[in-house]
């Protein structure tokens, strides 16, 4: 009888072909990476005793786990890990408000994005010497979070210097220095500095010029079609049927502690 189960699981995971086995889910679960300290897209929320994570992202994941029939998984990390637990099996793949740059793209695939974003800077509510991104040159302390393309830009693009710029693991880090006066501005991701900046009483500064648009899509392990074009079809029929946008609407400014 063992050796039968044995074999069915074998013939099982036969069936279910290349993904699965190189993901890191089970038959019946699908594991997003992600760094839950990114509202309104992922966050965690307190019910009681148990932590919960909420936010789009974690809402889009789950449609593509209950399009696939299987039972989501959440494993919360640092941002600067995601690529490498994505690349090397450790999670199925990275929801995370993540931009498509090239050098990720050297290490994973990339769905069809699903939001649009840019970078803001956030200071303080009665701030008038930040008005651009270029008055961050004159020795403003910035705060960023670590590997996020607003570190990106910070650093290369702007060439702020090292000395005063701070990173951090989660943006609400950051921010609380901006509120208690340690640093000038948090070069964040538009809708997270929105929603950070609205309950801290800290306010977001733009510029276009300089902060591009960058797309959010779903990072998946190099070759893993499969998954990906299956991420890719939950994905063109939320947007279709309008269920990304009313996510966006659902969650704006949600959660941002
Ligand atoms: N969009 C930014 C990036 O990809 C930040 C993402 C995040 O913090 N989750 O670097």
């Amino acid at each position: 009888m063992k050796k039968f189960v044995k074999l069915a699981a074998l013939a099982a995971a036969a069936v279910m072909g290349a993904s699965s086995l190189a993901g890191c889910g089970s038959d019946d679960t699908l594991v997003m990476g992600t760094n839950a300290a990114f509202p309104p897209f992922e966050y965690t929320t307190t019910n009681g005793l148990v932590d919960e994570f909420d936010g789009i992202d974690v809402a889009i994941a789950k449609k593509i786990a209950e399009s696939m029939g299987k039972q989501l998984t959440i494993e919360d990390m640092e941002f600067d890990g995601l690529v490498a637990s994505v690349s090397t099996g450790k999670v199925d793949m990275a929801v995370a408000g993540m931009t498509v740059t090239p050098e990720r793209l050297e290490n994973v695939d990339f769905s069809d994005p699903y939001y649009v974003a840019t970078q803001v800077m956030v200071v303080a509510a009665d701030d008038d010497t930040i008005t651009k991104a270029e008055d961050l040159k004159n020795g403003k302390k910035v705060g960023v979070v670590l590997g996020y393309t607003g570190d990106t830009i910070v650093t290369e693009t702007l060439q702020i210097p090292e000395e005063n710029i701070v990173r951090a693991n989660r943006g609400i880090d950051v921010v609380q220095d901006v509120k208690n006066g340690k640093l000038d501005a948090v070069v964040l991701d538009s809708a997270t500095g929105k929603a950070l900046a609205e309950n801290n009483g800290l306010k977001v500064v733009e510029d276009p010029e300089v902060f591009e648009s960058e797309e959010y899509a779903i990072a998946v392990q190099k070759g893993n079609t499969e998954l990906l074009d299956q991420i890719n079809e939950v994905l063109s029929e939320m947007t279709a049927n309008g269920e990304i946008e009313a996510l966006a609407e659902k969650y704006d400014g949600a959660a941002a502690e």
